[in-house]
């Protein structure tokens, strides 16, 4: 996490050396870049649909509508017109729509519940577009003059008032921090774009700076979309280690010589029925991690239910049985700690209920089985190990038959 953390930030500041690259392109070139971003953007749109990704949608939408009002309402100097006003709206309105949507429960960019997400941009649009009309140009001198004092209260460094620039730290800041302690996935996409957007207004005066960051974003966004398509594809929601999808692909292209292990939770059908299916949840997540801790380089995949794979490339079965044992033993002596609720009327104080820690102990069963692609089919080796999980089963649980 902090790693992806990092390297956010250096790709975003990575981005503040792209206008020295303009600067040596000729005209045409400089003006087919100047169009990537938003045609990115609306990739991400389009495939923030089809994916299911709404919050990584709206963030591009909001990004696309911000990088064209710069392009065509902010390449003259602040002080003319109602410039200044916009560059203020720019600020404040880009990075507090994106923080509010960190906020928001995701939905689909073109869906009836999106409605009030819309709703809120129309309004702002509105808003923007009254106030850029030149008859409200005395306004706008008024008003300005008006927030001045307050919005150059702490000075400023560069075009950009101190107090804005603080009120951006923020916004990165929840991002970040945000990142670190949920990770929705596309809370990388918004850090990026926060990012992009502090240095665009920072950096406001030099030229192609807002082209170079939004182009950046744009494409951190596409890739937090790819890689979460990827996630959904090929990893299993509740254990977050690969799933039967993956599994299936990394079989077809085993080479030489394998082994395959099957392995199932013991009784976890009346553990579901003793302790409830949510707790039952929580166990096989943990058992999921601690089956990633086995040794061989054999990697873990979620076969489906209480069941998991495990594929050793180069190994013969009685490499793997010494790996899979260490992970049995592991298992089995692990105190797995689970809150417990149980019914207060038990207590005999009232029928609530109170939540207590319980240590739980959970053995494994599993069955080994050794294949060479050149002979046999990665099914059969599947369906060898199953059989020699179920001898495992009749043998008595908890230990690995090979
Ligand atoms: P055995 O030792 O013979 O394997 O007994 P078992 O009870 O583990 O075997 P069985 O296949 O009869 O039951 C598997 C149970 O696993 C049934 C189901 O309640 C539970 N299970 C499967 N998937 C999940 C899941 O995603 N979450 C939870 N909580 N339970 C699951
Ligand atoms: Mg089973
Ligand atoms: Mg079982």
């Amino acid at each position: 996490m902090y790693s992806r953390l990092l390297l956010t930030f250096v790709i975003m500041f990575a981005g503040l050396f792209i206008p020295s690259l303009f600067a040596v392109l000729s005209v045409e070139q400089q003006s087919m870049l100047v169009e990537l971003p938003s045609i990115l953007f609306l990739l991400v749109i389009a495939l923030s649909h089809f994916f299911k990704q709404g919050r990584s949608g709206f963030a591009a939408l909001l990004m696309l509508v911000a990088y064209n009002l710069i392009q065509l309402r902010l390449q003259t100097p602040l002080a003319i017109g109602s410039t200044l006003l916009e560059y203020y709206f720019l600020v404040l309105l880009l990075p507090a729509n994106l923080v509010l949507l960190l906020f928001l429960p995701e939905r689909a960019l073109f869906s009836f519940q999106a409605l009030s997400y819309h709703a809120i941009f129309i309004l702002q649009a509105a808003a923007y577009y009254w106030f850029i009309q030149p008859e409200q140009l005395p306004l706008v001198t008024h008003f300005l003059t008006a927030i001045e004092p307050w919005i150059l209260a702490l000075g400023d460094v560069s075009v950009l008032p101190n107090i804005l620039l603080g009120l951006l730290i923020c916004a990165v800041l929840t991002a970040a921090i945000l990142m670190l302690f949920r990770d929705v996935g596309s809370d990388q996409a918004f850090l990026s774009a926060l990012l992009a957007c502090t240095l665009t207004v920072v950096e406001f005066e030099q030229p192609w700076i807002s082209a170079s960051m939004f182009m950046m974003s744009a494409v951190v966004l596409l890739l937090c979309i790819l890689k979460r398509s990827h996630e959904q594809a090929f990893i299993d929601e509740l254990t977050s280690i690969p799933g039967r999808r993956a599994l299936n692909i990394d079989l077809a292209q085993l080479s030489g010589k394998y082994c395959i292990a099957m392995l199932d939770i013991d009784r976890f059908k009346k553990f579901n029925d003793t302790y409830g299916h949510d707790i039952g949840d929580t166990v096989l997540k943990m058992v999921a991690a601690q089956l990633t801790l086995v040794k061989g380089r054999g990697k873990v995949y979620r076969y489906g239910g209480e069941e998991f794979t495990i594929v050793f490339k180069g190994k013969s079965a009685a490499d793997c049985v010494g790996y899979v044992d260490e992970i049995r033993l592991l298992i089995a002596d692990y105190p797995f700690q689970i809150r417990q609720p149980i019914e207060r009327r038990e207590l005999q104080v009232d029928n609530t209920t109170v939540e207590v820690d319980k240590t739980v102990l959970v053995t494994i069963s599993i069955g080994v089985a050794e294949g060479r692609s050149s002979m046999t089919s990665p099914e059969e080796v599947i369906k060898a190990a199953d059989q020699l999980l179920y001898k495992a089963k009749e043998a008595g649980r908890n230990q690995v038959c090979a």
